[in-house]
């Protein structure tokens, strides 16, 4: 990869090296402790290594970095460079746009492919994007990220209580009880 590169393309790929993992995931996991949510980082035995994994909620949360993980860009097909838009986080160099694009349609896809195993094995994926944490943003962001939490506790939980022949079975006596009347 870094042959194709010239010094301003390399310096493009460090700043955005250095600016992922460190900044982002930080506020995230510093916002969750001082909430009281406890979490593990970077388990690698769940599919896609989350940045924070909060086993009690079955969650896992990924802060992706906008540039390389495409927020809000329109993709077009990968050998057709013209369906490409930049998003007001992602902006992909013109230079060498080929490459850029279908080195963030692979991390796209990649993250596609994580989450769909996470959700098959029961987890919940939160994805929390690096400009979403910007300090006018990040309550807002959290916020959700907490009621989400929340509401998969609640559905996981609720599951263990209420068994499904429940349902099943107060629609049984319902139905009985109105063919007794019309024979009356
Ligand atoms: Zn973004």
């Amino acid at each position: 990869m870094t042959d194709h590169l010239t010094p301003e393309q390399r310096h493009l790929v460090m700043s955005h090296i250095h600016g992922k993992g460190t900044k982002p995931e930080l506020k995230v996991r510093q916002w969750l402790w001082h909430h009281g949510y406890r979490y593990r980082l970077n388990v690698k035995s769940v599919p896609g290594k989350p940045d924070i994994v909060m086993r009690k909620y079955h969650t896992a949360i990924f802060v992706n970095g906008c540039f390389w993980h495409g927020h809000q860009v329109e993709l077009g097909v990968r050998s057709e460079e013209g369906g490409v838009t930049n998003s007001t986080c992602c902006k992909i160099p013109e230079t060498n746009r080929e490459f850029w694009v279908n080195k963030i349609k692979r991390n796209q896809e990649r993250d596609q492919k994580n989450y769909q195993v996470l959700h098959d094995n029961g987890w919940q994926v939160i994805v929390v994007w690096e400009c979403e944490l910007k300090p006018k943003r990040i309550e807002e962001t959290m916020n959700r990220v907490e009621l989400q939490l929340n509401d998969y506790f609640l559905k996981l939980h609720s599951h263990k209580h209420i068994p499904f022949t429940y349902h099943q079975e107060t629609e049984v006596p319902l139905a009985a009880e109105e063919i007794n009347y019309n024979r009356n």
